[in-house]
C-alpha cells in the first residue's frame, strides 16, 4: 500500500492553531511548510509542471479552517432510492489513486485536505444527533476521502470512534481500501463503530485501484479489527462488469466468509459502477490503459452513465446469491438504484421511500 509522504504542507490562517493540526505538523518535520492567505493552485509553482493537476495534489497536505457545514446528507441520486446516509467531511481528497475516482471530478482542490478546527465538526454531529433522538443515524467520513488511508498520520479515529462510543442513536462507519487499523485496536468503540472494507477483485485492484492495500491485506485487516470487537461492512461498489464477473466476484465472496465470521457483518452493499462524462474524460486522459469506461453504458436521469438494467441485474443477482451462499440472511442493499431494481433483484422494495433507513432498523 502507498504511503502518504507531503513534499509541501500548505496552512491557511488559523488552521493550525489546533492541537490536532500541530500533531500532523509535528509527523512532518522535514517538509516544506508554506503559510497562505487561500490556498489557489492557479497560484503554486508546483502546479506548472507536465503532471496532471490531480497527481501534483496527491503529494500536497492542505491544513484548512473549514467554516461551512460538515455534516451533509448523501445526495443520492434523482429518482433513486437513498439509504439516508450522513457524510461528516474531516478531509477531502486521498492519495490513493482509483482509475474510476468521483473525487477527480469533483472537487476543485487537489491537495489532500484536511480540516483542523475538529471541535467544531463534533458540535455540529453532536447537535443533529441529539436533536432527533427518536431516529438512528448512519455516519460516514468515507465520501470525500477515504476514512483510514491516512489515520497514522492524522489520528482521527482515536478522537471519533470514542465520540461516538456513547452516542445511542448513532452510528459510525469508517469505510477505506487501507489495511491502516492499528489506531483502533484500543480503543472504546461500544459497538458504535462499524469498520468497513471495499472489496473488487485482486485483478480489478491490480488495475484500477492503484496504491490501495491488496484484497488479503484488506481482509486480513478485516479479521483483525474483528477480533478486537468491531462489526464489519463491506461494499461491492463499484461493481465491475468483465467476461470473468462471475469468477473473480464468487471468489472474492468465498474469501470474505473465510476470513471473517458472518455474524459480524453489519452491512453489503452492491453497487454497479457508474460515472459522470467527466470522469470517462480523466480515465481517458490519465489511464489510457483502463477498460473500466469501455462496455455498454447508458446515460440515465442523473446524468451518470451505468450499466443497462439487464447487466445490472445480472451482477446484483449473481452476487447476492454468492453472499446467501455463506449467509442465508446477509444484510445486503443496493446503493442507488431504482424502486424496480429493487423488486426485480430483491422481489420487494424497501417499505418507506424517504426513510429507506429502515432498512438498517434491524441493525440497531
Ligand atoms: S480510495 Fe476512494 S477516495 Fe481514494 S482514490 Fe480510490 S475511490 Fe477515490
Amino acid at each position: 500500500m502507498k504511503e502518504f509522504i507531503p513534499k509541501v504542507i500548505f496552512i491557511e490562517p488559523d488552521a493550525d492553531k489546533y492541537e490536532y493540526a500541530q500533531k500532523i505538523l509535528n509527523k512532518f518535520p522535514d517538509v516544506e511548510r508554506r503559510y497562505v492567505e487561500e490556498y489557489n493552485e492557479k497560484e503554486i509553482d508546483l502546479f506548472n509542471s507536465i503532471e496532471h493537476p490531480i497527481t501534483v495534489g496527491k503529494e500536497i497536505l492542505l491544513l484548512r479552517k473549514y467554516k461551512g457545514s460538515f455534516l451533509k446528507k448523501c445526495p443520492g441520486s434523482k429518482g433513486l432510492l437513498c439509504c439516508n446516509y450522513y457524510v461528516i467531511n474531516v478531509a477531502m481528497n486521498c492519495h490513493f489513486d482509483c482509475t474510476y475516482c468521483s473525487l477527480q471530478n469533483y472537487l476543485n482542490t487537489q491537495a489532500m485536505t484536511l480540516f483542523t478546527n475538529l471541535d467544531d465538526i463534533l458540535n455540529e454531529v453532536s447537535a443533529k444527533i441529539n436533536a432527533y433522538q427518536g431516529r438512528v443515524f448512519r455516519m460516514g467520513t468515507g465520501e470525500l476521502a477515504d476514512s483510514l488511508a491516512i489515520d497514522d498520520i492524522t489520528d482521527l479515529s482515536k478522537i471519533l470512534v470514542p465520540f461516538f462510543a456513547d452516542k445511542s442513536n448513532a452510528l459510525l462507519e469508517l469505510k477505506t481500501k487501507s489495511n491502516v487499523i492499528d489506531n483502533l485496536k484500543d480503543l472504546n468503540h461500544n459497538g458504535r463503530t462499524v469498520i468497513s472494507f471495499s472489496m473488487n477483485p485482486q485483478s480489478r485492484i491490480d488495475s484500477d485501484e492503484l496504491g490501495t492495500a491488496s484484497l488479503i491485506e484488506r481482509l486480513i485487516a478485516a479479521k483483525t479489527v474483528e477480533s478486537w470487537g468491531y462489526k464489519l461492512a463491506f461494499h461491492f461498489d463499484p461493481l465491475v462488469y468483465c467476461d470473468t464477473f462471475e469468477d473473480d466476484y464468487a471468489e472474492v465472496i468465498k474469501l470474505i466468509f473465510e476470513y471473517v465470521n458472518k455474524d459480524n457483518i453489519e452491512w453489503i452493499s452492491l453497487g454497479g459502477f457508474r460515472f459522470s462524462k467527466e470522469i470517462a474524460g480523466a480515465v481517458k486522459e490519465r489511464f489510457p490503459k483502463s477498460d473500466m469506461i469501455l462496455g455498454e453504458f447508458w446515460l440515465s436521469d442523473d446524468n451518470k452513465m451505468r450499466y443497462y438494467k439487464k447487466t445490472r441485474k445480472k451482477m446484483y443477482s449473481f452476487v447476492r446469491s454468492e453472499i446467501m451462499k455463506y449467509h442465508k440472511k446477509a444484510p445486503i442493499y443496493m446503493c442507488m438504484e431504482s424502486k424496480d431494481m429493487w423488486v426485480d433483484v430483491f422481489g420487494y422494495m424497501p417499505h418507506v421511500e424517504e426513510n429507506a433507513e429502515k432498512l438498517f432498523d434491524f441493525r440497531y
